[in-house]
């Protein structure tokens, strides 16, 4: 038997690899990336050339591949194909980012993998991940008592913050009669939370939108007291800060009194938007926040790390927990110390990603005004985009909130949306700018989400020259 296991070592020695084989592994990698950062003003944001996955799909998961030949087919089958949003000309959807440290932060979790889901196991990681919230708290004006966690992205945490309302506010005996008010602004992953918490059976009100698209709170406060009236028992509010379609930021401190007014759960997705609060001069726009019962926010949206990294905060800390904490008899000794709230107690994860060390890295890395100034670059550069694009004729949307900007081009134009919808298809056939398009009330308009920290005035310039150029070629 002691030689079977002895030989079944040696056979699966590799996973292993020697400490020169390390440094030949990273070192190629770190090439790699490094190649792909210094070239990437040159690389396209946008190519919908998908030859090159041929090559993926014939490849078999079976056959082994040195790090050379797999760095070769990611290339070919991946990194240059579809959306490129590590580049700054990606203003579609909500972009991200990519801060190359974050990256250093995923490298060293997955290296030392320690078990950040309990205090017990990782101590150090969990009081890590847990400063990350309370600075979150403290940014957002949450009392000491919030809690909250680092998920993998918007859609889980305002999964979340679901469940706990709906736990809080007792409702599962009585589905059918409670009432989630949202917006046609709020991001579908809402209503996809609230079938996910076996609410599908709610009513759902969709409240008009006001001029500036926000969610229109004389509207919500009169369907609140009808539904009241006739017996429902009103429930959650979905309200956004930083809509994904035009970044719109709903009125909070109207909100929040209609919300108190009548007990109902106040919820702020501000998966795009949060990380604004760091900016001065979108501070306004947060007043009121700091009533709502839970927020979420996306780090690789506004804080421009890479996918994989949302936050749900809930101000009571406990109905989080209560939601959310479990105990198994093979966790008995982790739980012997009680001190420091585990990430395992506040989500439905157990085992999971160090995610804390992606954040917390850049954060002491590059400071707090780095993060300030970019996030204020982005918001005058939304500006400076509007102004001209009123200068050159189009017809926008009202004065961005944040960073999201909407405009049609209408002049002289017989049928304005098949117009834009070709001059999107004509600027991302050029590549370089990716942008995408949204219908609100029944009106096509194109997008530009200017959240990426790589997007600076050269981009938004060449944005504009080529908008011109491409309405020039499309009129003749
Ligand atoms: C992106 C986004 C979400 C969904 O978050 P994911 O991180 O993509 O899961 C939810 N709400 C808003 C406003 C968003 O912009």
């Amino acid at each position: 038997m002691i030689k079977e296991i002895l030989s079944y070592q040696q056979e699966s020695s590799s996973l292993e690899p020697s400490s020169e084989e390390r440094a030949l592994l990273l070192e190629a990698v770190a090439e790699y990336a490094n190649e792909f950062l210094d070239n990437l003003h040159k690389l396209p944001a946008y190519n919908a050339d998908n030859t090159g996955i041929a090559k993926l799909k014939e490849k078999k998961i079976t056959d082994t591949s040195d790090i050379q030949s797999i760095l070769e087919l990611l290339n070919l089958s991946v990194d240059t194909i579809g959306i490129n949003p590590a580049s700054g000309g990606h203003l579609g959807y909500i972009p991200g980012g990519g801060i190359y440290t974050s990256a250093l932060g995923d490298y060293l979790a997955a290296v030392l993998n320690k078990y950040a889901g309990l205090h017990f196991a990782a101590p150090g990681a969990v009081i890590l991940e847990n400063k990350i919230i309370k600075w979150v708290c403290d940014l957002l004006g949450f009392p000491s008592g919030a809690l909250g966690n680092i998920t993998s992205g918007g859609s889980i945490a305002n999964m979340i913050a679901i469940c706990t309302a709906r736990d809080k506010m007792n409702i599962s005996q009585d589905i059918s009669n409670a009432v989630i008010y949202y917006s046609q602004q709020t991001h579908h992953c809402v209503n996809k939370a609230a079938k996910i918490a076996g609410l599908a059976a709610c009513v759902y009100r969709q409240i008009p939108l006001d001029s500036e698209y926000r969610m229109d709170y004389t509207c919500l406060k009169r369907q609140i007291e009808e539904d009241l009236s006739t017996g429902l028992k009103p429930f959650f509010i979905a309200s956004s800060c930083g809509s994904t379609d035009t970044g719109a930021v709903d009125e909070f401190s109207k909100i929040a009194s209609i919300a108190k007014e009548h007990n109902v759960w106040f919820h702020v997705d501000a998966a795009y938007g949060g990380f604004f609060a760091m900016s001065s001069a979108a501070k306004s726009l947060f007043e009121g926040i700091q009533e709502a019962d839970s927020v979420v926010l996306d780090p690789h949206k506004s804080l421009f790390l890479p996918y994989g990294a949302g936050i749900i905060i809930v101000k009571e800390g406990e109905q989080l927990f209560d939601s959310f904490h479990y105990m198994a008899n093979y966790l008995q000794d982790a739980y012997a110390d009680g001190a420091e709230v585990s990430p395992a107690d506040l989500s439905p994860e157990l085992t999971k990603h160090f995610r804390g060390l992606r954040i917390w890295i850049p954060l002491q890395l590059h400071g707090m005004n780095s993060f300030s100034a970019a996030l204020d670059e982005k918001l005058l550069l939304t500006k400076y985009l509007y102004q001209k694009l009123k200068e050159i004729g189009f017809e926008v949307g009202p004065m961005p909130h944040l960073s999201v900007c909407i405009y049609r081009y209408t002049k002289d134009i017989s049928d304005p949306n098949e117009f834009n919808q070709k001059l999107i298809t004509a600027i991302q056939n050029d590549g370089r700018i990716f942008i995408s398009s949204t219908t609100i009330e029944d009106v096509f308009w194109i997008r530009a989400a200017i959240v990426s920290f790589r997007t600076h005035l050269d981009t938004i310039d060449l944005f504009i020259n080529l908008l011109q150029q491409k309405i020039h070629q499309l009129s003749k």
